[in-house]
């Protein structure tokens, strides 16, 4: 523990000093691993800066764009600078990782006329080839997103143009089993290494807004292939770790709301407490915020680490008061039992970016640290919700900072805000989530 805790502290001085922690002269715990977790690129080609601020990007539809400078707009999606500013800081800071997750969403928010079939799998390739041309040789695990189909969030539960073309782009990153499925219903799952499986779900099947599949009790049999692929992983003893874009549970900004149809939610939720023991780590996307939740078994338990990844993207829709700055994260985890170690956040401060016209990536946080925790499993996330409850909890503030990846620390969350942010962390099924809502309002437990 000591070793850890030097190499720790060596790491983020050096971060503070020189932004590497890589480079940092000292030895790795031998039983700890790394990987990288992206999501939401978001490219957008038309991103370009010019006079007329409504002329920016289509992304804007139309408004103006904030502030615009050449790594991108608070109202816009990603220019392409952006995403290689990212990459490339990426490799800075670990060349070697062992695999990267990439849970999806590579086209732009643009009118459904702004694209089509053939331009969404243009992005969905070019995103691809960025990622091979700076990590050549480097497993990488992606999961489809509600923007990579085209209209958008209307991925189908059968054999598509989409999913095949996926199944082709990503094939040098596939076995010929995980690239069956993909092509079928757009998920798969992967030996990461023996005793490690990586399960990909295409959540987008049950995303609210899709009208295809809605009143299907198991669209393109997903439920009975995850539960298949789970309980053979409990036999032959291997641990699990699940990718999808569209996260399970009641959404950190909008009270009572599930991202997935609240029926879909409820069976994903008894799945994955069923197999508890077997899945050692959940990671998502699509809400382009921090977030995390931790998913209490039957008798109140905690039982999975569950975290919501940050947007490379910096876009925000008009109606949002706030957006959040460009981010990639990186996990530790340990070899043996594939346990949570740690996350480390690192973020692009835009506004600064564009004002240095330079891309100064950093680290904003790394989890242990940042909370005093020993390691990110289930106990010790749920600890921590435990403080977010207490009024003014600092941790909670720092949770909120981190939650918006650092876009402006002098918004705070109180009341209803955090009422439906911390009911949201610990609870992921209808009627423990309106509990805790009604227990708020009943003033039972103060927030
Ligand atoms: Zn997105
Ligand atoms: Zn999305």
């Amino acid at each position: 523990m000591g070793l850890i805790w030097f190499c720790w502290t060596a790491a983020f001085f050096y971060q503070q000093v020189w932004a590497a922690p890589r480079s940092v002269g000292c030895r790795e715990r031998e039983d700890m691993s790394k990987f990288w977790h992206i999501s939401d690129l978001h490219i957008d080609p038309t991103y370009h800066v010019t006079e007329d601020r409504t002329k920016v990007c289509y992304s804007s539809k139309g408004f103006p764009a904030s502030d615009p400078g050449v790594f991108g707009d608070y109202m816009c999606d990603s220019p392409y600078k952006l995403i290689l500013s990212a990459f490339s800081y990426m490799k800075s800071v670990d060349p070697e990782p062992e695999f990267i997750i990439w849970t999806g969403d590579s086209p732009p928010h643009v009118p459904a006329d702004k694209l089509s079939t053939d331009t969404v799998i243009n992005m969905i390739s070019n995103m691809t080839h960025t990622i091979r041309q700076f990590f050549p040789q480097l497993p990488v695990y992606p999961a489809l997103g509600n923007h990579d189909y085209w209209p958008q969030d209307q991925l189908p539960p059968n054999q598509d143009d989409i999913y095949q073309a996926a199944a082709r782009i990503w094939s040098p990153w596939l076995k010929k089993d995980a690239l069956t499925t993909l092509r079928k219903g757009g998920f798969y799952s992967q030996l990461i290494k023996p005793g490690l499986r990586l399960v990909s779900l295409n959540t987008n099947l049950y995303y609210s807004p899709n009208k295809v599949t809605v009143n299907m009790s198991d669209p393109a049999g997903q439920y009975q292939w995850l539960q298949d692929t789970l309980e053979l992983s409990k036999q032959s003893m291997e641990k699990v770790y699940v990718i999808a874009h569209v996260p399970v549970g009641y959404l950190p900004f909008a009270k009572s709301t599930t991202a997935m149809r609240e029926g879909d939610n409820e069976k994903l939720v008894e799945i994955f407490r069923n197999y508890s023991d077997v899945i050692q780590g959940q990671f998502y996307g699509h809400t382009h915020r921090d977030s995390m939740m931790v998913l209490l078994d039957y008798t109140g338990k905690p039982v999975n680490s569950i975290f919501v990844t940050p947007a490379v993207t910096p876009y925000r829709s008009v109606l949002e008061k706030y957006s959040n700055n460009p981010g990639v994260r990186m996990y530790l985890y340990n070899s043996e039992d594939y346990g949570l170690q740690d996350l480390w956040q690192y973020y692009l401060n835009l506004t600064e970016a564009n004002q240095q016209e330079k891309p100064t990536w950093r680290l904003e946080y790394m989890m242990t640290k940042a909370f005093g925790m020993k390691d990110i499993r289930p106990e010790s996330l749920h600890e921590l919700a435990l403080k977010f409850e207490a009024p003014g909890s600092k941790e909670f503030q720092q949770y909120y900072t981190n939650y918006m990846v650092s876009y402006n620390d002098t918004i705070t969350c109180t009341e209803e805000c955090k009422t439906v942010q911390v009911c949201s962390v610990h609870f992921l099924d209808h009627k423990s989530y309106s509990e805790c809502v009604q227990k708020v309002k009943g003033r039972d437990f103060k927030l």
